[in-house]
């Protein structure tokens, strides 16, 4: 079997080469495969700020500086998984629904394969055909959503379409188990008081900034552990949970979030969780100085992978 792992750091350095994520082999060869990075250039859900096309391309740029081992999980990713760069799925800018049909289409494959994706948003409308996806070959799936806002309003400017609807659109396709899923971080301004409250009643768990702050972040990992139990899970990481200072390259940044370290600590609490597809969303190059919002991203990225990898070591 062809294992597929990163460059050599000792024998090239890190700055040089194609950007693929990591410096990993750019093949679609998925029978070889445990986990696969996918990129998802899209942005024409965005309701504000626009340029997450240039997402997937800037979260792999930064990549380059990760190196192979996690020392806060204890684990080496290539050791134990043969992880490939997928490229991106086709997209057609400015028509939604097309590329919905696209980027389901794109991802479909790899799940069928047994292969985890990665997907590198792209704004977070991407996440309703990751949904269609997984659920076409996994079933409805439990869902761990950090993000500032629930994505979970009805309609925009009067289409069903956008990066604030997928979950609500997940939902009544029947592509979640609301009962095992939960959304943490909300927070900053909303339209109405009962905003997040529509969210709990189609079924979610919402958790937000301020009551993370007040429980302690411990007590939420316990919280989603518990959620999710022993569920086929996607997860879900909009790069706005953390704050603008930290992430600043993202489209509807939310002021008085988490750090990136608060981040880490969130993610790296999901171990063992039967994780079966996860993204990273919502950068955006062209606001981000110092390239320190794809930095984050790219490292959320390494820790998903990390999740993965400690799953084929448990297992
Ligand atoms: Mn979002
Ligand atoms: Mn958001």
């Amino acid at each position: 079997m062809t294992r597929y792992e990163p460059a050599d750091s000792f024998e090239t350095p890190r700055f040089s080469g194609v950007r693929t994520f990591m410096r990993l082999p750019n093949t679609q060869d998925l029978e070889n495969a445990d986990a696969a990075v996918v990129g998802a250039p899209f942005d024409t859900g965005a309701t504000f700020r626009a340029g997450a096309r240039f997402g997937p391309e800037g979260i792999r740029s930064m990549s380059h500086l990760l190196r192979r081992y996690n020392p806060s999980q204890e684990i080496g990713i290539f050791d134990h998984l043969s992880v490939i760069d997928y490229g991106d799925v086709p997209v057609v800018p400015g028509y939604i629904e097309a590329s919905y049909e696209s980027i389901q289409k794109g991802l479909e494959p790899i799940h069928r394969a047994g292969v985890v994706p990665i997907v590198l948003g792209g704004d977070h409308s991407i996440a309703l055909p990751e949904l269609r996806a997984a659920a076409a070959v996994h079933g409805p799936l439990a869902l761990v959503q950090f993000d500032s806002h629930p994505d979970t309003w009805d309609a925009y400017f009067g289409q069903k379409h956008t990066h604030g609807t997928p979950f609500r659109r997940a939902v009544e396709e029947g592509l979640l188990r609301p009962e095992r899923s939960i959304q943490v971080g909300m927070r900053g301004s909303i339209y109405d008081e009962r905003d997040w409250d529509d969210a709990r009643a189609m079924g979610f768990d919402l958790v937000p900034t301020d009551a993370v702050r007040k429980i302690g972040i411990e007590e939420i990992i316990s919280r989603i552990r518990e959620r999710v139990d022993d569920a086929k899970v996607y997860v879900s990481f909009d790069v706005d949970f953390v704050d603008p200072a930290f992430a600043p390259g993202t489209g509807t940044p939310e002021i008085g979030g988490f750090t990136s370290r608060e981040a880490q600590e969130f993610v790296r609490g999901l171990a063992e969780l039967n994780i079966v597809g996860c993204d990273v969303v919502e950068v955006y190059p062209a606001y981000d100085p110092a390239q320190v919002t794809a930095l984050l991203a790219a490292n959320i990225a390494h820790e998903f992978l990390s999740l993965i990898a400690i799953q084929k070591a448990g297992g």
